[in-house]
C-alpha cells in the first residue's frame, strides 16, 4: 500500500553509501519503478561493499575527485534521463550538479558539499562559509537559469525544514485570523512573513536517541554523518541576518558580495551555544552550527534590496544533537583533536529517544510557534528500514525531491525553499511521527538567572545578543 511516484528511465546512481544512502535506497525501491539492473552505487569504502552486494546492485569502488568525475559518473550514466543522487561527503555538489546538468540528468543533494581538504584546507574564513559555497550554486543558477532540474539541498536541514517554515506561517495565519491564502510566489511568501511580524526561524532540534553502552573515551558518536558533522562544526558561525537586529556581534562578519542575507561569526559554529526552544525539553542550549538554510530562508523571505532590505528574518540552526554528540564535541574542542574512532548509531541498537527537528518562529503576536517532526527511533522501525529517526527524516526528503524533481524536469537549479512545499510534504509526510504546531510564551529572556550581571536587550527579548550565549 506504498504510493508508486513514477517511473525512472535510464540508469541511477546513487553517491554515498553512508547512513543516508543506506536509508534512501529502501524508500527508492519502494516508490519508484525502475530497472534494477542500472542502478549503481558509488561508495570508496570497502566496509560497505557487503551491504552494496546483499542488495545485488553494481558497485563502483571509488573516491570522486576532480580527476575522475566526468569519467565515472558518464560511463555510468545515460544522457537525458535516471537520476543521480548524491549522499556522500568530499564531493563538491556543484561540479557534480552542473555535469548532470550538462549531460540532461536530474540531479538531488542534501548539503553544498566541496571536494575533500577545503573545509580545513581553507585558509581564508570567508571563504569557508557555507554563504559561499551557497552563493557559487546560486551563481550558478543565474549564469544557467533553467533546464534539467537539480535540487540543492533537499534533506531535513537543509531541505524539509524550508517546507515547514512555509506551512508555520499558514497555521500562524490561520491562528490569528488572518488570510490563509498560500502565496503565489516568493514575493508573497516574504510578505506574509513580514505581515505576520515573525521575526527571526530557529531551526530547533532536540535529538534524544541514546543507546545503553556509555560513549568511550576518544570516539565521535552521533546519529548521523561523524564526518559530516565535524566539517561543518569547524565552519565559523553563521546566520541569517534580520533587519530588527538592535545589536551587531564584534566578531562578526558580513559579506561585499551576494545575497547579503548572512553574517559569520569568528568562532566556530558546534562551539558556539544558543537559547533556543522544543518542545520536549522546553528551553535549551543548542549549538549554532552553520547550515544552507539559514542563509536560504532568509535571503528568499528578504523583502527590498538585497543590500538595504525593508524587511529579513534572523535565521540559524539552534542544534542539541544526541547526548553523545553533545559529549563528543566537549572532548574534541577540549583536546583539539579530532576523534579517530566515528560512530554512527544503528536503529537497532538506539534503545530509546527522538529527532524533534521543527522551525520555531518568533517575535510575533502569538510570541512563539514550533512546527516540526517529532519521529521516534522506534515508530522509525516501523515505517522504513535500515536507518534511525535522523536518517529517515532525511532520506524522506530525498524521496519527496526526487519526486518533485521527475514532476517537474525542467526546473533549473532550485531550493527547497522554491519547491511546492505542499507536494513535498505529501509524499514525505507518512515517514515524519508526529508532526506538531506548539505554541509558547517562552523568550531567550524567560527565567534568566540573576545572580551575575549579563549584557542583555532587555527591550526586545528576541534580539540575537540575549539569543547567544555568552
Ligand atoms: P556518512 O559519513 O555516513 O556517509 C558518507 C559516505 O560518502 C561514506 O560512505 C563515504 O565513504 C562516502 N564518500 C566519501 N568520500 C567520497 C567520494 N569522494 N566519492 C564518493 N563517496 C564518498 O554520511 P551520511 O550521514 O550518509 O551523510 C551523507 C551526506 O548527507 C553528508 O554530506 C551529510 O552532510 C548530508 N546530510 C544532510 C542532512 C540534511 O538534513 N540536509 C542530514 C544528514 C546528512
Amino acid at each position: 500500500n506504498h504510493p508508486n511516484h513514477g517511473r525512472i528511465d535510464g540508469r541511477i546512481v546513487i553517491i554515498g553509501f553512508g547512513s543516508i544512502g543506506r536509508g534512501t535506497l529502501p524508500l527508492i525501491e519502494r516508490h519508484f519503478s525502475f530497472d534494477r539492473s542500472k542502478l549503481s552505487i558509488i561508495e570508496p569504502s570497502e566496509s560497505h561493499a557487503a551491504a552494496i552486494a546483499a542488495r545485488g546492485y553494481a558497485h563502483e569502488a571509488v573516491s570522486l575527485t576532480p580527476e575522475n568525475y566526468r569519467e565515472v559518473l558518464g560511463r555510468l550514466l545515460e544522457p537525458g534521463k535516471g537520476f543521480c543522487v548524491n549522499l556522500s561527503v568530499d564531493t563538491s555538489s556543484l561540479d557534480l550538479m552542473k555535469f548532470c546538468r550538462e549531460i540532461g540528468v536530474p540531479y538531488i543533494d542534501t548539503v553544498v558539499e566541496p571536494w575533500a581538504g577545503y573545509y580545513f584546507g581553507t585558509e581564508d574564513n570567508a571563504a569557508r562559509t557555507n554563504y559561499a559555497l551557497r552563493q557559487a550554486v546560486r551563481d550558478e543558477k543565474a549564469a544557467n537559469p533553467g533546464g534539467t532540474t537539480a535540487v540543492s539541498c533537499c534533506g531535513a536541514n537543509p531541505g524539509m525544514v524550508s517546507w515547514f517554515v512555509k506551512e508555520a506561517l499558514l497555521t500562524l495565519a490561520r491562528d490569528t485570523g488572518r488570510d490563509a491564502t498560500t502565496p503565489a510566489d516568493r514575493a508573497g511568501w516574504a510578505a506574509l512573513m513580514r505581515d505576520l511580524g515573525v521575526k527571526g526561524v530557529h531551526i530547533a532540534e532536540r535529538d534524544t536517541q541514546v543507546r545503553l553502552e556509555p560513549r568511550p573515551l576518544g570516539a565521535f558518536v552521533n546519529t548521523w554523518s561523524v564526518e559530516g558533522f565535524i566539517a561543518e562544526g569547524f565552519q565559523p558561525a553563521e546566520l541569517g541576518w534580520g533587519t530588527f537586529e538592535p545589536w551587531f556581534p564584534e566578531n562578526g562578519h558580513r559579506h561585499e558580495t551576494g545575497c547579503r542575507a548572512g553574517i559569520w561569526l569568528e568562532q566556530p559554529g558546534a562551539n558556539t551555544r544558543v537559547n533556543t526552544w522544543c518542545p520536549t525539553p522546553g528551553p535549551q542550549f543548542g549549538f549554532l552550527v552553520t547550515h544552507n538554510e539559514a542563509i536560504s530562508i532568509a535571503d528568499y523571505y528578504t523583502v527590498g534590496a538585497p543590500d538595504a532590505p525593508e524587511f529579513r528574518p534572523t535565521c540559524h540552526y539552534a542544534y542539541h544533537p544526541c547526548d553523545d554528540a553533545v559529549l563528543s564535541l566537549h572532548e574534541m574542542f577540549g583536546s583539539n583533536a579530532i576523534q579517530e574512532t566515528h560512530h554512527i548509531l544503528e536503529v537497532d541498537e538506539i534503545t530509546s529517544g527522538i529527532d524533534e527537528l521543527g522551525v520555531l518562529l518568533y517575535g510575533h503576536e502569538k510570541n512563539a510557534l514550533w512546527f516540526g517532526s517529532r519521529l521516534s527511533n522506534e515508530e522509525t522501525k516501523d515505517l522504513a528500514p535500515d536507518q534511525n529517526a535522523t536518517a529517515l527524516q532525511v532520506s524522506s526528503a530525498v524521496l519527496a525531491g526526487m519526486v518533485w524533481a521527475l514532476e517537474n524536469p525542467g526546473a533549473g537549479i532550485v531550493e527547497t525553499d522554491e519547491m511546492d512545499h505542499a507536494r513535498c510534504l505529501e509524499v514525505q509526510r507518512p515517514y515524519l511521527g508526529p508532526v506538531e504546531a506548539h505554541y509558547t510564551d517562552w523568550t531567550p529572556l524567560t527565567d534568566r538567572q540573576s545572580q551575575f550581571p549579563e549584557d542583555l536587550i532587555e527591550d526586545e527579548p528576541w534580539a540575537f545578543r540575549n539569543v547567544l550565549v555568552g
